[in-house]
């Protein structure tokens, strides 16, 4: 850990408990921060506040009374799913008191750089790519972020010829002010979680917080496909590493239907390469430019496009039984990533898809039905999924109870090369506790299937 004298009798309000809460409240403790800790939930039952209040944390649970700020802070440090709406954070930047999510702890304390990877989609498939190409590679790197370890406590541990490869989300790089990875990598950016931050505008300049402290000698690695992304990226001051689906280019990494170039050289050919899609293209080239950038060898990389078939519940391949290809994107929660995983196969398709009912249209989906011959409707949208499909000239619309059933009732209507995919393009709520437990679900009838 560096900078550690810097937190020495800071006084910080956590608010939130959940784990991120709970580690940076740790951490800042153990640093000599004069720590509180606040969340709206009631506190029986809750082990966290049982661990933080007998090593001398305060912990205010239930609410958030008025006045809360009137003690004093010189920092908060907010989950990062509140929203900047509540009432305490309104406060605290009225009182010009600086509001961090933990990755800014991040970055002041670990000794290794950090590569950081935001974008509304291809997040967790692109660190995780890269992850494995830096792990091959001997890079020691360590997962960290959105992905599901807490990213101050790796940053607590991490030694200088380590790296960081943190999964970073818009709604943790709005609570940065020294965060400064020494790779950005953006994947691509469309209009989500406007909830959240009110407006396009306001979720595109979140995320360009991964690029607002990088110098000379950091590098940015962009979507250059994306005319939209580009003025959040131009006023980095670090280099500019461009990536391409479009052919050829002299600059950054790109790829026509044969190859990857690297700086218009021939890198690898596409032919090696396991994962299918052209979303999950723009995934690999992000994350084989950085794997070059942090000097991973080519070796390496090829192992990892060779062998990588997919992140469990994004378009991952589950199995083949008589000619059938089984493949599970539970995490396609909305029509864009649906969309993608369409788009990826070009043999015909039975899709499972219906779930959660937010009044969403499919519309997004017309132009890609066309591989797709048979659909099993479930979930609260199975009705209007349905009448979508059949407005697209499928003949065959069947209904099912839950996953498993769909999986059983999809069997009889394939023939040797075709593809059973689920992509629900709903959120799972509807019928699961999370979009993992639907994918699992579905992994396990077609592990059944004889
Ligand atoms: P994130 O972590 O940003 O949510 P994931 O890698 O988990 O992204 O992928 C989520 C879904 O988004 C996948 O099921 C896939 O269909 C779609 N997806 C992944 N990468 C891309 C991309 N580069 N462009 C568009 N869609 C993508």
């Amino acid at each position: 850990m560096k900078n550690v004298e810097q937190f020495h009798g800071l006084r910080v309000l956590v608010l939130g408990l959940a784990k991120s809460g709970s580690a940076a409240a740790q951490l800042l403790h153990s640093l000599g921060a004069i720590v509180t800790v606040n969340d709206a939930s009631p506190d029986e039952g809750n082990e966290e506040v049982a661990i933080l209040r007998s090593k001398g944390i305060q912990v205010i649970c239930g609410g958030h009374p008025i006045g809360i700020l009137d003690k004093g802070f010189d920092v908060v440090v907010k989950n990062p799913g509140i929203p900047y709406s509540n009432r305490v954070v309104v406060e605290a930047l009225a009182k010009e008191i600086s509001v961090w999510t933990e990755i800014e702890l991040t970055s002041r304390i670990s000794e290794a750089p950090i590569i950081a990877i935001t974008g509304s989609n291809g997040k967790t498939t692109t660190t995780t790519l890269l992850y494995h190409m830096l792990n091959i590679g001997e890079q020691q790197p360590l997962i960290a972020g959105n992905i599901g370890t807490v990213s101050c406590s790796v940053a607590e541990k991490a030694k200088e010829e380590q790296v960081i490869v943190l999964e970073a989300s818009s709604f943790q790089l709005m609570g940065t002010e020294t965060f400064r990875p020494h790779i950005a990598v953006w994947t691509n950016l469309y209009d989500a979680h406007l909830d959240y931050h009110g407006s396009s505008e306001a979720y595109a300049f979140a995320k360009s917080a991964i690029t607002t402290n990088q110098t000379q000698e950091d590098y940015v690695i962009y979507n250059a496909d994306q005319p939209g992304l580009l003025p959040y990226v131009m006023d980095s001051l670090a280099v500019k590493i461009p990536f391409s689906l479009l052919g050829r280019r002299e600059q950054g990494i790109s790829a026509d239907d044969e190859q990857i170039y690297w700086n218009g050289e021939p890198y690898v050919k596409r032919s090696i390469i396991k994962l299918p899609g052209q979303h999950n293209l723009e995934n690999i080239l992000a994350a084989t430019a950085a794997a070059i950038l942090s000097g991973c060898d080519k070796t390496a990389i090829e192992n990892v496009l060779s062998s990588f078939t997919g992140v469990r519940h994004r378009m991952q391949f589950v199995k083949e039984l008589h000619g059938r290809k089984f493949y599970n994107d539970s995490k396609a929660t909305n029509t864009l990533a649906t969309k993608s995983a369409l788009a990826a196969f070009h043999a015909p398709m039975i899709l499972l898809a219906g779930g959660l009912d937010r009044g969403q249209s499919f519309e997004d989906l017309r132009p890609y039905m066309e591989t797709v011959k048979a659909v099993v409707a479930l979930g609260e949208t199975a009705g209007r999924f349905a009448v979508f499909a059949a407005s697209c000239g499928i003949k065959e619309i069947i209904h099912a109870e839950n996953v498993k059933d769909a999986v059983q009732k999809s069997y009889p209507l394939t023939e040797v090369g075709d593809i059973i995919l689920l992509s629900p393009a709903c959120a799972s709520w509807d019928q699961y506790e999370s979009f993992e437990v639907r994918g699992d679900e579905f992994i396990e009838a077609v592990m059944q299937l004889q």
